[in-house]
């Protein structure tokens, strides 16, 4: 693929970013190795939504400016240890999509096996620590992850992804944004299903099937015990390890809100003197 379309791919995934709210302002940026040494990326201050070919710069791999006007982003050094630790890599995008950021500012990252594709494509996808943002602290949170996983929620931030290309590494985002949403919505109807052991060893075998390398990170099945780990709307699946009640049970604290409501009622539908 050329230079050109390169650039163009850019400013389609910026618009569809921008379309989808996953940015405001001047948020996000993209970015595609072209060469061993040579990065196309967003440049500094600019909106998503309205990218032209001037407003991406080229960079070397420590990220001097070797073509454009503009710096590029100040997140750049996100990007730039992506393709240090991931040689296949060629395309890195970073956005705020509002349900995967609402699991990074709650500390909730997406490590349950919950939905098929995922499962397949992803695994679980980590959350990596707040770091400040454009300092070297953002790249360091990533690193224990960059090995094995493609997309990670940023503490507090927003989300990151991976691909062989532009297209992959967005796609990669609208899969973890829908899947942030299913999660966001199952858990407000009071339950998450998570997939068994057994299930998920299936779709394993279908990433060979499907001509997938390699593997993708675990994700956390469903608690041997049976039933299914329900997660409440307050409860965080980050520990993993906690004991959900099983459907139709109620837990502790369901009893305690129960017995406390029952009594507020009491008292309020109590005849006045
Ligand atoms: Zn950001």
């Amino acid at each position: 693929m050329n230079e050109y379309d390169v650039r163009k791919d850019i400013i389609e995934v910026g618009r569809r970013c921008w379309l989808r709210g996953w940015v405001a302002a001047n948020d996000g940026n993209i970015s595609v190795r072209i060469s061993p040494d040579e990065i196309l990326a967003t440049a500094t201050g600019q909106s998503k939504g309205f990218l032209t070919p001037d407003l991406i710069v080229k960079v070397d791999r420590r990220g001097h400016l070797l073509e454009g006007q503009i710096k590029p982003s100040s997140e750049i050094l996100m990007h730039l240890l992506a393709y240090d630790e991931r040689p296949e890599i060629r395309a890195v995008f970073h956005a705020h999509p509002p349900y995967c950021t609402a699991h990074a500012v709650a500390g909730i990252p997406l490590q349950e096996c919950v939905l098929p594709e995922i499962v397949v494509t992803l695994g679980e996808i980590p959350l990596a620590q707040y770091g400040t943002p454009s300092t070297e602290e953002v790249p360091q949170s990533l690193l224990p992850y960059l090995q094995n996983h493609d997309a990670f929620l940023l503490e507090n931030h927003g989300a990151l992804t991976l691909g062989q290309d532009v297209f992959e590494a967005y796609y990669r985002m609208e899969s973890i944004e829908h899947f942030a949403h299913i999660i966001y919505l199952a858990r407000g109807l009071g339950s998450v299903n998570l997939l068994t052991q057994s299930q998920v060893e299936k779709l394993s075998q279908l990433r060979s099937r499907y001509g997938l390398p390699g593997e993708v990170p675990l994700c956390r099945v469903r608690d041997s015990g049976g039933g299914a780990a329900a997660t409440g709307a307050n409860n965080s699946p980050a520990t993993g390890s906690e004991t959900s009640p099983t459907a139709g049970e109620k837990s502790t604290t369901d009893q305690l809100v129960e017995q406390i409501t029952d009594r507020i009622l009491a008292k309020l539908l109590q005849p006045r003197s």
